[in-house]
Parts: C-alpha cells; structure tokens; sequence
C-alpha cells in the first residue's frame, strides 16, 4: 500500500485544528509544527491564519524561522492562509519588516475595512472544477502588486485573494473554516507532483 503524504501544520497560533482536519478528510497525514525537527517527515507546510505579527515572532523565538525559510528555498511547497500569506510577502504595506519574504508578493493587512471584519463570498477559484468556491474572510490582507511569476488564483471584487508561485500557494481567505475541501485536496495534489 502507498504511504500517506505527510504534511505539516504551522502549530504556534491560529486556526491549526480545523486545517488538520481537512488535510486529513483529503487522505494527508498531519504533523503538528512546533520545533525545527518536526519538519523532518513532512512533505509540504500549512502556515495558518491568525496574527501574522505574533506568529512571525513566534517561529522566531521557536527557532522554526530559519528551518521553515530553507525548506521552501528548496521547493518544498506551502500553503499560507490570511496571516499565513503575510508571512510568505516579500512586501507589507506601510511596514517596513517582513517575515519569511520568499513569495513575491505585497500584501495590504485588513484591507477590507473595519464595515468588512469578517464576510463570507464565492468566488471563482481557478484550478478548482465545479461549483464557486465559498471564502471566509476575517481580518483579511489583499494582494497589492505581484511579480510576473505569481499567478491569480481568486479574485473578490476586482482585488487578488489568492496567488500561486511554483510551490507556493497563499489565500486571503480560510478554506479550513468550511467544509469544502478542495482547496486542501488542491494543495495536496501540489505536494505529491512537487
Ligand atoms: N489581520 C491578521 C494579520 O494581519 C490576519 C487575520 C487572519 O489570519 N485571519 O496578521
């Protein structure tokens, strides 16, 4: 029998349970990320939402930043939801540090409005069949500007809210805040053709 897929969710903060369980209901197995050797038996990373502020300084103090960063300069693929995808930036708007600034990217955080905190909406997710895809967005950051090889995945309202680079996929949104898991299953697929 095939062995499961390992991948790995970012465990220092954030909505680290339900991405557990949606890569699982998709066939991954899951390791929890908390030390530098925890990412030994993983083949791909879910850096999840949350506060990107805390959890940068958190993977710092937990000795993961400089692991993390080397391991996706080497092609192993990641997945960075809302705060996860600030973390990815290579940019932030009007702040002048950066977390792991592999994707080339610039992020505006909580850039839908305080009217906007928190909103549900379908969109159209380009790699996915079927039906729209429903995005839940908290606290969310837009892509700003992009470099030539990132390419749109989801748009809302004519802002970009999902991004693919080679390896690296980001989403403005919580795909592990509903059921549906596509997005999961798409990021898996990614893994096992990496
Ligand atoms: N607003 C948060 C930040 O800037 C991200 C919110 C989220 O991950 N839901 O880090």
């Amino acid at each position: 029998m095939r062995s499961l897929t390992t991948i790995g969710i970012l465990d220092v903060q954030g909505a680290v349970r339900e991405h557990a369980d949606r890569m699982r209901a998709v066939g991954a197995d899951v390791v929890l990320v908390k030390h530098a050797q925890d990412l030994d038996a993983v083949k791909g990373l879910i850096l999840p939402g949350g506060e990107s502020t805390t959890i940068g300084k958190l993977i710092r103090k937990y000795d993961l930043y400089e692991p993390i960063r080397s391991r996706i300069e080497q092609g192993m693929p990641v997945f960075g939801t809302c705060a996860g995808m600030i973390l990815l930036a290579k940019s932030i708007h009007q702040q002048d540090d950066v977390h792991l600034g592999v994707m080339d990217i610039t992020v505006d955080r909580n850039s839908f409005g305080r009217q906007r905190e928190s909103f549900e909406a379908d969109l159209n997710v380009a790699g996915l069949s079927g039906d729209a895809y429903p995005a839940v967005f908290i606290r969310a950051p837009q892509v700003l500007a992009k470099g030539e090889h990132v390419d749109v995945i989801a748009t809302y309202d004519g802002h970009i809210v999902g991004v693919r680079e080679n390896s690296m996929l980001a989403t403005s949104f919580h795909p592990e805040l509903t059921e549906d898991t596509r997005l999961h299953a798409y990021f898996l697929a990614m893994v096992n053709e990496a």
